[in-house]
């Protein structure tokens, strides 16, 4: 499997999850990034870094809906939660999993986990 089939793969996932929760997304990007695994842009613009297409289907979606919800709620309080919790169920584990997995990424260095 090559990675441009991944790349798109996840695309159209995140265009899916777009169309469900009803949130514009005019484009979407996936690049290596520094210090986040993902932004939002008021303006629809997702941009997703480049190892999550390679990532399980669970920690994509959580990555996909994490963002897309900020469109709504600009904050982790509790408004995103419920509305997490609706789409996601129990989604904790996930951004612990995905917490670990961005120590190991950036070499450990704790400034640089799951900001999303
Ligand atoms: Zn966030």
């Amino acid at each position: 499997m090559n990675i441009n089939s991944g790349k798109e793969r996840f695309k159209e996932r995140v265009r899916e999850w777009g169309d469900k929760l009803e949130v514009p997304v005019t484009s979407i990007t996936v690049r290596p990034m520094k210090t986040k695994w993902a932004s939002y842009s008021t303006t629809g613009r997702l941009t997703f870094d480049a190892l999550l297409p390679e990532m399980t289907k669970e920690l994509q979606v959580y990555v996909i809906v994490h963002e897309l919800l900020h469109s709504r709620v600009p904050n982790h309080g509790k408004l995103w939660k419920s509305l997490m919790r609706a789409h996601l169920g129990d989604y904790e584990e996930l951004e612990t999993e995905l917490r670990e997995m961005a120590h190991n990424k950036k070499g450990g260095d704790l400034k640089l986990t799951v900001s999303l």
